[in-house]
């Protein structure tokens, strides 16, 4: 199992922001979180990026080409208006292969299970989506101008962790069963 991990934004380009929280951070600290419990596992994590630094979307998608991978995982946050929206939910690309559509679904049922509201499995045509090699998902883990997403996302932290890392390998906290 070889995966690349991709967080959104980043350096000059924050992401979304409210109060002061930044979506390029949140991102960051969740796949970094779900990459080290999965190399605990024995699995290879590739990084787009491990800092907070600035990549544009053309590196993300030439760094997926240029390996074999199993998937290609993009981490985001939402965002709307304050206040006004909630919940996560997984995309795939519109012609993705069942592959990539499987996983966005047990992907879509951790968030869910950790608490967010359930917003469903996705397609879009998004750069990263249509340009990877790879099966591709980007998850959208709640929205960071959401205060109850935001505690969610803090307070379940490590649940979400586990049952995202689950999806990939089967761990001691088993995807969808947290
Ligand atoms: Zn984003």
């Amino acid at each position: 199992m070889k995966l690349l991990f991709d967080y959104g934004h980043g350096g000059n380009d924050p992401g979304a922001s409210y109060k002061g929280r930044k979506e390029a951070d949140d991102v960051l600290r969740l796949g970094r979180a779900v990459a080290k419990r999965l190399r605990q596992a024995g699995v290879t994590v590739d990084e787009t990026r491990a800092a907070d630094t600035t990549l544009g979307l053309g590196p993300r998608v030439k760094r997926d080409k240029a390996s074999r991978y199993d998937y290609f995982v993009s981490f985001h946050r939402n965002a709307h208006q304050p206040e006004k929206a909630h919940g996560a939910e997984v995309f795939t690309y519109p012609t993705a292969s069942a592959k990539a559509k499987d996983l966005a679904v047990q992907l879509q049922n951790v968030l869910v299970r950790v608490g967010f509201a359930d917003r469903g499995v996705k397609t879009a045509n998004y750069y990263v989506l249509r340009n990877t090699r790879s099966p591709a998902v980007l998850i959208e883990a709640g929205f960071i101008d959401n205060s109850e997403d935001n505690r969610l996302f803090d307070e379940k932290f490590e649940a979400m962790v586990d049952g995202l890392a689950g999806c990939f390998v089967d761990l001691k906290v088993a995807c969808g069963k947290i």
